[in-house]
């Protein structure tokens, strides 16, 4: 029962399983409650204030306080709190952020269609095109090809999706019909001597060999995060996807580009597509779609894919596929002002500009005594930390480098995530070049508090 005297941390232990936590720690250290957003910071419940450098979960592009975003859903639940699109129902911000979204991404004449999170839709994509392959009369086109180290979602299928052993240990997965080929990480996995080009040339080599080993007339889809962001921050090396296309493109084998972090000018152009010059059959968006302050996810797909389901209908009858919210009405009014929002106020041309300072500020721990490398592209960085960065050692596990140094992060007032010894920065969009000064001079405190642990 609720107790008002028990303090918010006992009764989080007492009644929460947290997501992606590690649940024995949790009962002993507790969670950290967040009261309140103001720009690109968040406010504790005991009011102490803490720059967002991951823009929560990669998400937010509008800080913590737009008004406008506020309004916007107010509105929407003075007119229609909620309604569905299941038998041809549809509502006014539905349709228009259909037909917004469709103009803004780089696949002509696409279709949209809409889920809630990033794992829904892309598992909803890999539901379309198996659909679609048995409409045009190849079942045994169904095999999925990811990178290594790539995260899609934690369904059972974007689960399987994901290259990252921790989403899989435990829960009996991946499943059968889903493989990975290498990750395009030129830091960890070039060989001493190649090039950027010769290694983009090994992977694509692995992939081609993938394809090979499986047979092409199995492959339905290969999917990319553009840059992978959850698996370490790591942007396609140069040469990486001209390679991977033109592959796919001679085995028949869809493209989809998973944009859910780096779509709406995480890269400095409206999608990583635009950034590396992908024609991709499908683009999946969620996150910045809607400044994450509703749940809203869309897929944008290319004729190939919604041709046939519109002739499936005469096969199956209706197209037995969709979610309770599927374009829920304030979702979607929310994610439209926020794509006016980004044209008013040029976001994406911002993160150029500040983008520059972020760039020179987060290369200027190069050479730093634990800094091995620093990858980076428009307002998304990572700093990944070596024992010796001459030979590219790394830091004994048992020390924990990479997560101390995110803990004491978070008491300089910075709140940044690591994955492993990688620390990612994934700012607001809004911020400006002093918070970028003042978001590393934390990390900077933090950096030296760590090297003083781990030299
Ligand atoms: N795809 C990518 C590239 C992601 O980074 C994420 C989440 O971080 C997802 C998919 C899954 O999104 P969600 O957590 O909304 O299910």
């Amino acid at each position: 029962m609720h107790d008002k005297n028990r303090s918010l941390v006992d009764l989080d232990k007492h009644a929460l399983i947290h997501p992606y936590t590690n649940l024995a720690n949790h009962q002993r250290t507790g969670p950290l409650v967040i009261e309140r957003g103001d720009g690109i910071h968040v406010i504790d419940e005991n009011g102490k204030s803490y720059i967002e450098g991951l823009a929560g979960l990669w998400s937010t592009a509008l800080g913590f306080s737009e008004p406008e975003l506020a309004a916007a859903a107010a509105k929407q639940f003075d007119a229609l709190p909620t309604y569905h699109s299941f038998n041809g129902m549809a509502t006014r911000p539905m349709i228009e952020l259909a037909n917004r979204l469709k103009d803004m991404v780089p696949i002509s004449d696409g279709r949209v269609f809409f889920a809630n999170s990033g794992s829904e839709i892309n598992d909803t994509v890999i539901k379309l095109i198996w659909y679609t392959n048995n409409i045009l009369g190849r079942p045994e086109k169904k095999k999925i090809i990811t990178r290594m180290r790539s995260y899609h979602g934690v369904t059972l299928a974007t689960a399987s999706m994901t290259g990252l052993g921790t989403c899989h240990d435990g829960f009996d997965l991946p499943l059968d019909r889903f493989f990975k080929c290498m990750c395009p990480d030129y830091y960890r996995e070039g060989l001493p001597g190649e090039s950027e080009e010769q290694f983009s040339e090994r992977c694509a080599d692995d992939l081609r060999k993938l394809i090979e080993h499986e047979g092409a007339g199995t492959i339905a889809a290969f999917y990319a995060d553009p840059v992978i962001a959850g698996g370490g921050v790591v942007p396609p090396p140069a040469g990486y996807f001209d390679r991977v296309q033109k592959i796919l493109k001679e085995n028949q084998i869809l493209f989809v580009a998973d944009e859910v972090i780096c779509g709406f000018g995480r890269t400095g152009r409206a999608f990583a597509s635009d950034t590396y010059h992908l024609q991709p059959d499908v683009i999946t968006v969620a996150k910045a779609l809607s400044s994450a302050y509703l749940p809203i996810s869309a897929a944008i797909v290319a004729p190939t894919i919604w041709e046939p389901l519109i002739s499936g209908s005469e096969k199956y009858d209706a197209f037995a596929h969709g979610f309770t919210y599927s374009g829920h009405p304030v979702s979607a009014a929310v994610a439209l002002r926020t794509l006016e929002i980004y044209e008013e106020r040029s976001i994406f041309q911002h993160v150029q500009s500040v983008g520059k300072h972020f760039a020179q500020r987060i290369d200027s721990f190069a050479g730093h005594p634990m800094v091995g490398d620093i990858r980076r592209v428009g307002l998304l960085g990572g700093i990944e930390f070596s024992s010796d960065p001459a030979t590219k050692a790394q830091f004994d596990k048992l020390l924990k480098v990479g997560s101390f140094c995110s803990q004491k992060c978070q008491n300089h007032g910075l709140i940044i995530r690591n994955m492993g010894d990688i620390i990612a920065f994934c700012p607001p969009l809004i911020i400006s070049e002093p918070e970028i000064d003042e978001m590393f001079r934390r990390f900077e405190l933090a950096l030296a508090e760590t090297w003083q642990m781990a030299k």
